[in-house]
């Protein structure tokens, strides 16, 4: 049996037209869009093109997206650039955020959990759906604050809105991009800086652009609307999954089951199992799973995006991520839940 991949909170195989628009332009795009020779103009005209191509799906002005090479570093330049105006003032961050924007908090002087918000709370950071949990989230309503949404996994699952926010955080590799493709969103006039110095990207993020990987994730969101509407049909299978292995009746909890979710993300806490090993007898039976997000893994501390949510550490060593690829299909799902009861 060819193996099956319940990972997509991952990573998502790049679509093939952008594997195909990362090869062309390796071949024929290589130079550099910087440069003022025909060559790199003509990479500046294709960088721009995907630029506005890009920024009409996402309803926002071309100019206000930087190309970057991740979320994390979108994170990080974001965060680390509001810093010298607002890092003075308290912020305000989700307890289940990525590490990736939490790690860059460190250098603010305080920093409050929400739903708190600290008098005179500088910037708030919430993301749209969590990796873990696929538990979807409302931005909070704080005023005078900047506000910061990680849609790195809303992004080609659920629709984004940016309308309740000043800044916006994308990643290309998990909605059929290549990997080296992430969007940095600012709405014009924010108190930030560069960090990272460079004349590129209108000096908001220094080093040459990766025009591949920008082409690449042009041609993933051209399949973007296509995407969704996979993404939001996969809740029936979902669905259909955890009522199975809920009729097991060995003690199951499906994670935030009755709150608004990814359609593509079930966490399972299989109490008494230690879910590193129910992953570890997955992967040799051929299926891809997760105990949590990709960058914890091999981690020995327990998923803080389930403790935030009230389980114990023990119970957080319990939980397993599915989190299924657009086009699964029905026997796909029917092999894993066989495979689900046998191991556990
Ligand atoms: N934010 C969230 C919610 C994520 O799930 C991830 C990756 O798992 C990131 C940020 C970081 O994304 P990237 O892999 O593009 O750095």
């Amino acid at each position: 049996m060819p193996r099956l991949y319940f990972d997509a909170n991952a990573s998502v195989p790049p679509h093939p037209e952008a594997v195909e628009a990362v090869r062309r332009a390796m071949a024929e795009d290589w130079a550099n869009p910087t440069s003022t020779h025909r060559e790199g103009q003509r990479a500046r005209h294709r960088l721009e093109e995907a630029r506005r191509e890009i920024a009409a799906a996402l309803g926002v002005a071309p100019g206000e997206l930087v190309f970057c090479s991740s979320a994390t570093e979108a994170l990080h330049l974001l965060v680390r650039g509001l810093r010298p105006a607002l890092g003075d003032r308290p912020a305000a961050v989700f307890p289940g955020e990525h590490s990736a924007c939490l790690n860059p908090l460190r250098d603010w002087t305080r920093v409050t959990w929400l739903p708190e918000v600290p008098e005179g709370c500088a910037t708030a950071v919430q993301m749209a759906a969590n990796n873990e949990t696929g538990i979807l989230y409302p931005m909070p309503r704080v005023s005078g604050a900047v506000r910061v949404k990680d849609c790195a996994q809303a992004w080609g699952k659920v629709p984004v809105d940016l309308s309740d926010c000043d800044a916006a955080v994308f990643s290309g590799h998990k909605m059929g991009g290549p990997r080296g493709a992430a969007l940095l969103w600012l709405r014009p006039g924010l108190p930030w800086e560069a960090v990272m110095e460079g004349p590129q990207e209108r000096r908001r993020r220094g080093g040459t652009e990766d025009l591949p990987a920008v082409l690449g994730l042009a041609a993933a969101v051209r399949h973007l609307t296509e995407r969704q509407s996979l993404n939001a049909a996969l809740v029936t299978l979902r669905d259909a999954l955890e009522t199975e292995i809920l009729g097991w009746n060995r003690g199951v909890e499906v994670i935030g089951r009755d709150l608004p979710r990814l359609p593509n993300t079930s966490a399972l806490l299989l109490r008494g199992r230690n879910g590193e090993a129910v992953q570890a007898s997955l992967d040799l039976a051929g299926f891809a799973v997760s105990t949590g997000s990709a960058c914890h893994s091999g981690a020995v501390k327990p998923s803080h995006a389930i403790t935030t949510l009230g389980y114990s550490s023990d119970e957080a060593r319990s939980v397993v991520r599915l989190s299924f690829l657009p086009d699964a299909r029905p026997a796909e799902v029917e092999a894993l839940a066989a495979a689900l009861k046998r191991l556990t």
